[in-house]
């Protein structure tokens, strides 16, 4: 399966906001917006004024990077989200969350969605008792979330384990952290989705 194997900061550095795609160094001083928030390449400092197309094409491609989804995938989502009822914009973004990767990382078994993504794609994970090592298997209501039985014992997940008891998870997601397991509740609403994206550029763009 296709994936982005470059330098994760310097897709931070190009949409010029925290992207968080490394987990816990994203909050440290070493993080690479913080000491040179100039986006990269040659031209990187130089001013630039966006296009109303410019703008739009940041925004989707801000999303993209934020769920790691390439542009195939993310434009399968969007034609999702638009038969869906409901506002297109909220529905992508509610795709998106309901990815499973997106799901480990929320309830605090992984620090990024890309190492949610790794210890997926390892099948560390169980959808219902059954292992999954799909990232974008879209969870759905009721669905119970949890570590495989044998990959408890590692020293990674249990660190995991252990600082997924103080993280903030969201309402649609129920985590025992001390069971390594969680339970979807529910759909996201807009406000449960806490990413820095303006949805309807997006919806604009591909409405061209
Ligand atoms: Fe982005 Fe994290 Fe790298 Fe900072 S450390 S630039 S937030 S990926």
């Amino acid at each position: 399966m296709a994936r982005y194997i470059g330098p994760s900061c310097r897709l931070c550095r190009r949409e010029g906001i925290k992207l968080y795609l490394k987990g816990d160094r994203c909050y440290t001083e070493r993080c690479a917006i913080d000491r040179r928030g100039y986006a990269p390449g040659q031209h990187g400092q130089a001013r630039r004024k966006l296009s109303e197309y410019g703008i739009q094409l940041r925004e989707k491609q801000k999303a993209k990077r934020i769920y790691g989804v390439l542009e195939r995938q993310f434009k399968r989502y969007f034609e999702i989200a638009e038969r869906k009822k409901g506002v297109t914009g909220e529905n992508l973004l509610r795709i998106l969350e309901s990815r499973l990767d997106n799901v480990v990382y929320r309830m605090g078994f992984a620090s990024s969605r890309a190492e949610a993504r790794q210890l997926i794609r390892h099948g560390h994970f169980t959808v219902n008792g059954k292992k999954v090592n799909i990232p974008s298997y879209l969870v759905r209501i009721g669905e119970v979330i949890a570590v495989k039985e044998d990959s408890r014992k590692l020293s990674r997940i249990k660190e995991l384990a252990e600082t997924a008891a103080q993280r903030n998870v969201p309402q649609w997601l129920e985590v025992n952290a001390e069971a390594m397991e969680g339970r979807v509740v529910g759909l996201p609403a807009r406000e449960d989705i806490d990413v820095p994206i303006e949805e309807h550029l997006i919806v604009e763009l591909y409405s061209k």
